[in-house]
């Protein structure tokens, strides 16, 4: 017994119908997953698991949470987010059932379940806001606005000028629509 996500199983092994519950924590010694997205190493996965004894074996499932942290595939901006996800598996005694997962002497080890739920669940393309315009072709900025009248970016100074002559537009268009809504 010296796993982080190993859990034992002695004492309900081989009594079908006996249940153990068990909530804990493991800060991850290395990151989870490869994409643009991932658990990175010293994030908390926190796990709530029910162990059940059944005839075949160990039958676990659970909650596992965690957050991720990466970059927002259309803007490149550094976003986190909460993951959880469900896990449900059956850890056979030696020599039953062909399983991915085998009750190993007096316990489970969950590390490799956990981390495969885990880093399936992570999004494969992460957006910072659902409706992220991404970068403009052109200037490589962050688009924020669709219609491009109300940027925050600061404005290259040879636009300016033209910024001012766009805003006054659109303040004599604004003053207009009230005109016509009075
Ligand atoms: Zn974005």
């Amino acid at each position: 017994m010296n796993g982080p996500f190993f859990l034992p199983v002695h004492d309900i092994a081989r009594k079908p119908g006996e249940m153990r519950e068990h909530n804990f924590s493991v800060p991850l010694k290395e990151k989870w997953g490869e994409g643009i997205v991932v658990v990175e190493a010293g994030e908390t996965v926190d796990l709530e698991v029910r162990l059940e004894s059944v005839h075949e074996g160990i039958l676990v499932s659970g909650t596992v949470e965690s957050d991720y942290i990466g970059q927002c595939g259309r803007c490149l901006t550094d976003i986190s987010a909460p993951v959880e996800v469900e896990i449900q598996e059956l850890f056979a005694y030696p020599g039953q059932e062909e399983t991915d997962f085998e009750v190993q002497d007096d316990h489970v080890d969950l590390e490799t379940l956990v981390r495969d739920a885990v880093v399936l669940s992570l999004p494969f393309q992460p957006v910072c806001q659902p409706d992220c315009l991404g970068l403009d072709p052109k200037t490589g900025e962050k688009l924020t606005e669709s219609t491009g009248t109300e940027s925050v970016a600061p404005i290259d100074p040879r636009w300016s000028a033209l910024q001012q002559i766009t805003d006054q537009v659109g303040a004599a268009e604004s003053r207009t629509a009230e005109k016509e809504e009075s």
